[in-house]
């Protein structure tokens, strides 16, 4: 069984992406591993701080375990922007596969100093744990939103560079034009969220690591295609499965107005994440 640095390694030397869904419950957790294994493509599942609250840490590291030793799924558990060093500990005793540090709301030298903090608690814990940082402000909530969150900004080459080198983090999340959570606008399908790949090209060079790419939902496909090619490794797609999972309940609910099992109403959300599960996994391992 391959290890995530060696699946991420793989994916960036042949220039394609590994998807990243996050869940908290486990309609979306299995949707998202039903299109992986019909695809049979590696994928990544994520829980932010407040999906990792709701499900509880040691069960999501539990159905990850599950998968992957006992059915030999090549799935990997990351925990996602994790705010402080105490939860980011927490997760890495839990037995996460990755873990994303997220100071980007700081000036750079205090992003630099405690993502480097953080990197050396959690290779401290368990040096096999991969770690991202993140450069760059790109919103924080994966929901729909009215208008475009205030002080969005974009990384540089050299803060990419500077970054790395000094935190030591394997994975740079930059900022390059996405955003997290989706406008009205991209919900209703009459907007996309367009990326600058000649940025992502240029700092890939400088930073020489594998890079993530957030907020990817609503994202234009071709723009999607370019960013891969020049350097996104991984690709994360959230609010896009929650509208999924949103549609899928209130349909199911209405067509069985009377009906109280949970097993029966539930698939109609799990079909219609798997839908966009399957759309995006295709699109990234295949750009
Ligand atoms: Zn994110």
């Amino acid at each position: 069984m391959k290890t995530l640095r060696e699946v991420l390694a793989a994916a960036d030397r042949e220039r394609r992406a590994i998807g990243h869904f996050n869940f908290s419950e486990l309609t979306a957790f299995n949707a998202i591993i039903a299109a992986a294994q019909a695809l049979h493509v590696p994928v990544m599942v994520g829980v932010s701080e407040g999906e990792r609250d709701f499900i509880g840490l040691p069960r999501a590291v539990a159905l990850v375990r599950n998968l992957r030793e006992n059915q030999g799924l090549p799935i990997f558990l990351n925990a996602d922007h994790t705010h402080s060093i105490e939860k980011a500990e927490q997760a890495a005793r839990a037995g996460f596969d990755e873990i994303i540090f997220d100071s980007s709301n700081k000036p750079l030298p205090e992003n630099i100093g405690e993502t480097r903090r953080a990197v050396e608690a959690i290779k401290a814990i368990d040096p096999s744990i991969l770690v991202e940082g993140e450069v760059g402000y790109i919103g924080t909530s994966s929901e729909i939103l009215e208008r475009a969150p205030d002080g969005l900004t974009l990384t540089t080459p050299q803060e990419a560079h500077d970054f790395v080198t000094e935190t030591r983090v394997d994975i740079l999340a930059p900022a390059v034009g996405n955003m997290h959570g989706m406008l009205t606008s991209m919900v209703r399908g009459e907007m996309a969220k367009h990326l600058d790949t000649q940025r992502i090209a240029a700092i890939k060079q400088a930073a020489g690591i594998p890079m993530t790419l957030h907020g990817g939902s609503g994202t234009d496909d071709a723009d999607f295609r370019a960013a891969i090619k020049a350097g996104i490794t991984i690709v994360h797609v959230n609010t896009e499965l929650r509208i999924a999972w949103r549609r899928g309940l209130e349909a199911s609910l209405k067509a069985r107005p009377d009906e109280v099992a949970p097993y029966k109403i539930l698939p109609a959300a799990e079909t219609e994440i798997r839908r966009v599960v399957e759309s995006r996994l295709l699109l990234f391992c295949n750009p």
